[in-house]
C-alpha cells in the first residue's frame, strides 16, 4: 500500500524540499546513485568492466520546466560521451534517456525532446555504443515511441523501453520485436491508473511473461530488465525455448539492487548490463526505488532519525 503512496510523493515540491534537506538522506541516495558528475561515476564503469559487466548510464533529472534545461541535459549527455570515448569501452557502456528531461512535457516538446536527443544519439554511434529510451508514465509514451520510430531511421540500434504493468504494452512488444531492434522489458515504475494499466502484483507478473515471451520468439534483441529471480529463471526458459544463445538477449539490473546477481549472471556467461545512474538531480530516481520496496523506506526514515 506505501508503494503508490511514496510515487505520488515524488510529484510533490514540497516532499522533495523535505527529503533532500533531511539529514541522512545523502547516505540512503548513495545506495542508488554512483555520483554526482561525471568523474565520479568513472571508476565505477572502470570497475564493473572489470567484473564481466556492461553498463547503461543515465544522467539523473526529469520533469524540468524550461528549454535551456533541456539543452543543458543534452549537453550533460554529451560530456558523459566524451568521457566514454576517452575510456575506449565502446558498446560496454550504452546510455539511456528519459526524454521528459529533454523537453518532452514542454511547450512543443515532442519536436524539442526529438532535436535534443539526436545530436546525443549521434555522438553514441560514433564511438560505437548506443542509446535507449526510458519509458515513464504512459502520457507520454506515443511521443517516445514516435522519437524511437523515427531515430531508428538513421540509427536502427536506438532502444526502447516497454512496460509490463500497461494493457498496451503486448500490441507494443508485437510491433517492436522486429530484426534489429533492441527493447528493454520492465514492470514498470511509476503510479499508473487502473483505467490503462494493471495494479495486481501477480497480474502484473504474468504479463511481463507474455510480453518477454513476444519479445524472445520474434526477431529482435531482448533487454530483461528485473531483479525478480522468478521472472529471470522464467526468461532463461523462454529463451532457451526460443532457441537464442547466450548473446541474443541481456539481462539488466538496476546499480545497487541485488549486485551479487548481477555478477552471478555475468559468470554464468549472461549479458548483464547495470543501469547507472548518477547526478544531482536524483529525487524522482530514488522515490522510485523507494516504493518498490517500502523496505527501503524504514532503512531512509532510520538513517534520518539516527543522524
Ligand atoms: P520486483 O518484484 O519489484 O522486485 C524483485 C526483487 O528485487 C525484490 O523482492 C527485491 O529483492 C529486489 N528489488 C526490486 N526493487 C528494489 C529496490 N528498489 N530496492 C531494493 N530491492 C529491490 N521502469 C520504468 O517504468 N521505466 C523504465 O524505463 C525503467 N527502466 C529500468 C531499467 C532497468 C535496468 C531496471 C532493472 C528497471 C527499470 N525500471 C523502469 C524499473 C522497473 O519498472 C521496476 O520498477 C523495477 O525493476 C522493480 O521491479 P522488479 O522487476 O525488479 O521486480
Amino acid at each position: 500500500m506505501l508503494g503508490p503512496v511514496i510515487l505520488a510523493a515524488s510529484r510533490s515540491d514540497q516532499m522533495r524540499r523535505f527529503v533532500s534537506a533531511a539529514p541522512g538522506t545523502k547516505q540512503v541516495v548513495s545506495r542508488f546513485i554512483a555520483g554526482e558528475t561525471v568523474d565520479q561515476v568513472v571508476p565505477i564503469v572502470k570497475d564493473a568492466a572489470a567484473k564481466g559487466l556492461e553498463v547503461t548510464l543515465d544522467v539523473v533529472g526529469e520533469d524540468i520546466t524550461t528549454r535551456e534545461q533541456s539543452y543543458a541535459a543534452r549537453d550533460a549527455y554529451l560530456d558523459l560521451i566524451a568521457h566514454l570515448e576517452d575510456l575506449g569501452l565502446g558498446e560496454r557502456a550504452e546510455m539511456s534517456v528519459k526524454l521528459s528531461m529533454f523537453g518532452q512535457a514542454l511547450e512543443g516538446g515532442h519536436e524539442l525532446a526529438l532535436a535534443n536527443v539526436r545530436p546525443v544519439v549521434e555522438a553514441a554511434a560514433a564511438i560505437g555504443t548506443t542509446v535507449t529510451l526510458d519509458a515513464e508514465d504512459h502520457t507520454t509514451l506515443d511521443s517516445m515511441f514516435a522519437i524511437h520510430e523515427e531515430l531508428r531511421k538513421d540509427f536502427p540500434q536506438t532502444g526502447c523501453v516497454i512496460q509490463a504493468y500497461l494493457f498496451r504494452t503486448e500490441d507494443d512488444a508485437r510491433r517492436l520485436a522486429a530484426a534489429g531492434s533492441r527493447v528493454r522489458i520492465v514492470k514498470g515504475a511509476y503510479k499508473e491508473p487502473s483505467s490503462v494499466a494493471y495494479q495486481d502484483k501477480a497480474e502484473i507478473d504474468k504479463a511481463y511473461v507474455r510480453i518477454t515471451k513476444i519479445l524472445m520468439e520474434g526477431d529482435g534483441y531482448p533487454m530483461i530488465g528485473s531483479h525478480d529471480p522468478r521472472l529471470i529463471a522464467i526468461s532463461q526458459e523462454l529463451a532457451r525455448r526460443a532457441g537464442r544463445k547466450l548473446d541474443e538477449y541481456e539481462f539488466q539490473m538496476l546499480y545497487g539492487i541485488r549486485s551479487e546477481e548481477h555478477v552471478r549472471l555475468a559468470a554464468e556467461g549472461h549479458r548483464m548490463r547495470v543501469y547507472t545512474a548518477y547526478g544531482t538531480d536524483w529525487y524522482g530516481y530514488f522515490m522510485r526505488r523507494l516504493a518498490e520496496k517500502p523496505a527501503n523506506l524504514l532503512f531512509f526514515g532510520r538513517s534520518v532519525i539516527t543522524k
